[in-house]
């Protein structure tokens, strides 16, 4: 049988292992609530990435698309300026092209009620005589700018 005293030393170290396996279930406890928090955030994470990525996708499939009317645009433009310089004789399109390379990209404006809009400079008296003076297919020049004046019907000739 067991002494006083060891039935005495049983019972403190039944009450300290029920007190240590209390402290450890609020541990675990604690331990499984945050990692109920962490999955529900990791849950949430997931979404808002899952959304990103659907967006990032959107405006890639946009610009791709946006891409490929601007490439079409181009090839349009490169086409139809291929037929215009066909018909212009080579000497007005080599000034034109030197024109075009000193005027930052505009070697031709319209004349446009006695304006160059090259340099947005009205032509004087003189300048607008002389442009009406001259032949139809006269090479004219913006008497500031230099550039190719395009007479038109709203040249204010
Ligand atoms: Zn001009």
């Amino acid at each position: 049988m067991t002494s006083p005293k060891d039935l005495e030393s049983l019972q403190s170290e039944i009450t300290s292992l029920a007190k240590r396996q209390d402290d450890l279930e609020t541990i675990v406890l604690e331990i499984m609530e945050r990692h109920e928090a962490a999955q529900a955030r990791a849950k949430e994470l997931s979404a808002a990435l899952e959304d990103l990525e659907s967006k990032a996708a959107d405006a890639a499939a946009r610009r791709d698309a946006v891409l490929r009317e601007i490439d079409a645009e181009a090839e349009s433009v490169r086409t139809e300026r291929a037929e215009a310089v066909a018909a212009i004789p080579a000497d007005l399109l080599k000034l034109y092209e030197k024109l075009r390379e000193q005027q930052g990209g505009v070697g031709a404006a319209q004349l446009y009620q006695r304006r160059c809009e090259g340099c947005r400079l009205e032509l004087n008296i003189t300048e607008v005589n002389e442009v009406r003076a001259a032949a139809p297919d006269a090479v004219v020049r913006c008497e500031n700018c230099r550039r190719i004046l395009v007479r038109t019907p709203k040249s204010g000739l």
